[in-house]
């Protein structure tokens, strides 16, 4: 048996939480403003530390204390809020999430002044989603890998396309032909009115190939992963195109026996929001009642 050594927490996952950790050695709670990632298991070990999740109801209530912003970052009205109740925030933004929110403001502001609109490939709600679309004043068209609100997109006006970090390649690359195709058939050139933004981050991207070659050379995969975790939905599919014999976890206890009846190579892996420490936990269960080694 193995564990995919390329499977676990993603830079801004790591530093979200060990910015976390810090804080809680130096004082007994900390205010997290929504989950600090997207697996319950690893949010209830920091909430027996101290950490305390918040939502943004909550959060406007807050008075001078100290808030931290965990790896999806936030839209400007949460740093507004943060000003004017005197809470200190502690900012584990990712990196690669702020570059993403300042390019997003930018071509906001550039293409509004040609009458243009902005587009974010991603989730409805999501906190990173969130996030990017406050950059436009709330004005960016959100459209999710079902397609759900392309009919907003006004193919008449240029458009700035993005995508949320975590979201899937290939199915921005359909979105993207999509619209192309649209343009085409109203008779503007993609070229021109189309100006494509690859924000896919690479932690995830790069995964898909490595995770497609792990789940073919494996005769069992078990997928460990937060049931909101969005790159942990887009890799899960990866390992199931590749190995139908793939199931997708929460933890230890959604293991059953049977699957492992006649099975010589079972692969452990998960998502960029899933500990070591569980994916761990969960392939001592399966040696514990398999055998396999
Ligand atoms: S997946 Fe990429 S963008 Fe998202 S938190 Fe991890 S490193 Fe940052």
């Amino acid at each position: 048996m193995s564990i995919d050594k390329q499977s676990g927490f993603c830079f801004g996952v790591i530093n979200a939480i060990k910015t976390a950790e810090e804080e809680l050695e130096k004082y007994d709670t900390l205010f997290c403003l929504g989950d600090i990632v997207h697996n319950n298991k690893e949010v209830e070990r920091l909430k027996k530390k101290g950490l305390i999740i918040i939502n943004h109801q909550d959060f406007r209530k807050l008075y001078n204390t100290r808030v931290l912003i965990r790896a999806h970052g936030e839209p400007p009205e949460t740093y507004q809020i943060a000003r004017e109740n005197q809470i200190d925030i502690i900012d584990a933004s990712c990196p690669v999430v702020l570059k993403l929110q300042n390019k997003v403001k930018k071509g906001y502001n550039e293409i509004t002044s040609e009458k243009g609109q902005v587009v974010i490939f991603g989730k409805v709600g999501h906190a990173e989603v969130n996030g990017l679309s406050g950059q436009t004043g709330n004005n960016a068209i959100i459209v999710d890998s079902n397609y759900e609100n392309f009919e907003q997109i006004d193919f008449s006006r240029p458009i700035n396309l993005y995508s949320q970090t975590t979201q899937s390649k290939g199915k921005y690359l359909e979105l993207i032909e999509r619209i192309r195709s649209e343009l085409t058939r109203k008779n503007c050139n993609p070229d021109k009115s189309l100006n494509v933004f690859h924000t896919i981050c690479g932690q995830v991207s790069n995964r898909g190939p490595h995770l497609a070659e792990f789940a073919k050379n494996h005769d069992i995969i078990v997928f460990v992963s937060g049931l909101k975790s969005s790159n942990g939905k887009y890799l899960f599919e990866i390992c199931l195109q590749n190995n139908p014999n793939s199931f997708f976890i929460a933890g230890k206890e959604d293991l059953r026996k049977e699957w492992f009846e006649n099975v010589n190579h079972a692969g452990v892996c998960g998502a960029t929001s899933t500990p070591m420490w569980l994916m761990e936990e969960v392939a001592g269960q399966i040696r514990d009642f398999s055998g396999i080694s």
